[in-house]
């Protein structure tokens, strides 16, 4: 037997100092912790140089010669040691910036060395600081590996003599022990299907890759077997919901729905519509609690499903909330629904944060006694004193302004949590969905509604701005209304509003009145006053628009043809989307100009690039992560994605749905992994289960 939860401490090798070092530097306290710290690259070592060979772009090399000389060279702070390495065509110099009494002492002079390192080149002469030194004669010795795996090292393990090496040689013993134990954690079946490796081999070559190929069958091992017990865990977690949190049950669909069907709706639902509607009508009915996602790109057609959602849950008696980020956007749901449900004699309320005390008073009350059908607000509903009599149905808008606190304190105002439905604008490319979202049901309303005319893109360098002008006064003669957007980043706050003080001035030059007039909306403005120059705009009593990005989310002005993003360079690519989603909402061609100076970094262009080129949300947003890695991308914190130990979330999509399909498969054949087919996933999951609190409520 092994035993895996042994401390490193007790591994040939290791010993206490360097077990201290493992769990301080890398929270690894077990063989078994150590077995799966994977290295961070290979190194190719089938090749040795010779000096002569060395270029200044070297980067690692590996040569093979003798240490001639060795000194200590007394510098300002510190000893630095230098040797001269030779071989038959030439020498270098080894440096060494910390001299340890365990270094000086176990160079052997004249004695063959294979070393390895990074060369430095400077005036013709080759240097090579902190090389790794293996005498050739033990060098032979150690597993024969094209490629030398290198693992993640910190000063304090070097400063312990803790070097690659004596990493690779401690693994090197674990693996000679430990390797009859490895348990399987998958089942044949699959292993046969996938042609995968088993755990041990998988192990084996992660750590001592014979050579490319048994490296890359070892990381699809355990690439796969990572993603797949994750989606384990999220499926499972989806069916214990769905089996043990009660929902209410929406039986009927009736009066409020089917006449507003009949005769609110304006205009016939898309195909993607239909659909998203069924999914959540017959969640809504089931007893299980709904917790859906609903994405749709902007102008997509999410509001009137949210409505038709709300209208399902007033006809089983349930009150409803609507909440949005921004005072703004809630006025504006608050101004549509209104109008819409107005035949049908239901009562909408608005609670926002500058709703007065008296008319709070008045909604509280309805709401308690039940009168109060649709309460559509901002954070202000969360809050502790607003209690419904029987809030049945809470849709989000634009969840990324929300967390999941936020999510959870809706839950609160009941005894049963309400059905929540959130929707998102913002795309989330299917491998995030998947992993950061898989405990969610999703819906993708993935069709525009007809005759929607594509956004004309383009991207104009600064130097073009009088075009634009023109451009700009074109459109206003034909009637059309233009957006022209500053970035507000919070760091240099005060700059970028001069930014946009600048830029409103310079367009007030150009567009004097009379003829023309302009709102200007910022952060920093009073609610009020927002409002009324948001006001202004969308009644088409002024023809411009600056702002900063308050504008971003939700706002509907049909008339406004125009969007122009100043600085486009600063804007991250969900943001540059959400912006464009402004306009194109009406029968008019549409177009956004992208400005922005000539230097660009690569980023910034791929960014425009992709603007220019796609309007996909889906496809925007995969760009999205790849250029900035899933940390930064909404709902991914709680996820466990992030603490992925070797896959990867973008380069390794193909091994996600592989894990998932049949994680899927597997649940739902097994749903308890009792079968003896499933035993090594079952030990393995309970494995998981005990380390980590998020599988607390798996039986
Ligand atoms: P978003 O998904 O961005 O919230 P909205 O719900 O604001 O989109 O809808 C954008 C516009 O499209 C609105 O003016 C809405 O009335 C209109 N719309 C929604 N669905 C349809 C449809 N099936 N046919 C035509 N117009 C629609
Ligand atoms: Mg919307």
């Amino acid at each position: 037997m092994f035993d895996f939860d042994v401390s490193t401490n007790y591994l040939t090798g290791i010993g206490p100092a360097k077990a201290i070092v493992l769990q301080k530097e890398f929270g690894i306290f077990s063989a078994n912790q150590l077995l799966n710290f994977f290295p961070i690259k290979y190194v190719d070592k089938s090749k040795i140089f010779t000096i002569r060979e060395l270029q200044p772009s070297n980067t690692e090399v590996q040569l093979k010669g003798v240490i001639t000389e060795l000194k200590e060279v007394k510098q300002k702070r510190g000893t630095r040691l230098v040797g001269v390495f030779k071989d038959n065509t030439g020498s270098i110099e080894l440096v060494w910036f910390k001299v340890t009494k365990w270094l000086k002492s176990s160079i052997k002079i004249n004695e063959p060395y294979i070393i390895y390192g990074k060369t430095n080149c400077f005036n013709g002469t080759f240097s090579m600081p902190h090389p790794d030194l293996e005498l050739e004669a033990n060098y032979t010795k150690n597993i024969i590996s094209g490629l030398q795996a290198v693992y993640p090292s910190t000063e304090k393990m070097s400063a312990k003599g803790f070097n690659n090496k004596v990493m690779s040689k401690a693994i090197q013993n674990l693996l000679k022990e430990a390797y009859p134990y490895i348990e399987e954690t998958l089942s044949n079946e699959i292993m046969e299907e996938y042609n995968l490796l088993s755990k041990r081999e998988a192990l084996l070559y992660i750590h001592f890759p014979k050579n490319q190929e048994y490296l890359s069958r070892a990381q699809k091992r355990l690439k796969f077997e990572e993603f797949f017990f994750i989606q384990m865990q999220l499926i499972r977690n989806k069916l214990v919901r769905k089996d043990k949190i009660k929902g209410f049950v929406f039986k009927h669909v009736g009066e409020y729905f089917n006449s507003f069907y009949k005769s609110g709706l304006k205009f016939d639902l898309t195909n993607a519509q239909k659909r998203v509607l069924k999914e959540i009508r017959a969640d809504m009915s089931t007893g299980a609690h709904m917790n859906r996602l609903l994405q749709g790109d902007v102008g997509a057609g999410k509001t009137i499903v949210a409505l038709l959602t709300i209208l399902i849950a007033l006809d089983n008696g349930f009150q409803t909330a609507m909440l949005a980020p921004t005072e703004i956007l809630a006025t504006q749901h608050f101004q549509a629904v209104t109008e819409l449900v107005a035949p049908f004699n239901i009562t909408v309320k608005l609670l926002t944060g500058s709703t007065r005390i008296k008319e709070r008073r008045v909604i509280h009350q309805a709401l308690e006694d039940g009168s109060l059908q649709i309460l559509i607000g901002t954070h202000a509903i969360l809050e502790d004193k607003v209690q419904f009599k029987n809030l049945g149905l809470a849709v989000i808008d634009e969840q990324h302004r929300f967390g999941v606190a936020q999510r959870s304190k809706m839950w609160m105002k009941n005894t049963l949590p309400p059905h929540i439905l959130i929707m998102t604008a913002t795309p989330i490319p299917r491998t995030l969905a998947m992993s950061a979202y898989g405990d969610l049901d999703v819906s993708v309303i993935d069709e525009l509604p007809p005759g929607r005319k594509a956004i004309q893109t383009v991207h104009r360098f600064d130097s073009s701005r009088l075009r634009v002008f023109k451009f700009m006064r074109d459109e206003v003669a034909k009637g059309r209304q233009v957006y022209v957007v500053y970035p507000l980043i919070e760091e240099s706050e005060a700059m970028d509003y001069k930014d946009l003080q600048d830029g409103y001035e310079s367009i007030q030059r150009e567009f004097p009145l009379p003829e023309y007039r302009i709102s200007i909306v910022h952060g920093k403005m009073k609610p009020a006053d927002k409002e009324f120059e948001m006001q202004r705009f969308v009644k088409g009593e002024t023809q411009i628009m600056v702002a900063t990005t308050v504008i971003e989310v939700g706002v509907n002005v049909p008339n406004a043809s125009v969007m122009i993003i100043e600085s486009a360079e600063r804007f991250g690519l969900s943001q540059l989307h959400q912006l464009r989603g402004r306009v194109g909402r009406g029968a008019d061609q549409s177009y956004c100009i992208l400005m922005s100076g000539v230097k660009l970094s690569n980023d910034s262009k791929t960014r425009l690039e992709t603007m220019v080129r796609t309007s996909d949300g889906f496809e925007i947003a995969e760009v999205d992560l790849k250029l900035r890695g899933p940390g930064n991308l909404m709902g991914t914190q709680q996820s466990g994605v992030l603490n992925l130990k070797i896959a990867d979330l973008v380069r390794d999509s193909k091994e996600l749905h592989m894990a998932r399909n049949k994680a899927v498969e597997v649940l739902t054949e097994d749903p308890n992994l009792a079968l003896s087919k499933n035993i090594a996933m079952k030990r393995m999951y309970q494995q998981i289960h005990k380390r980590t609190s998020i599988w607390a409520n798996i039986s």
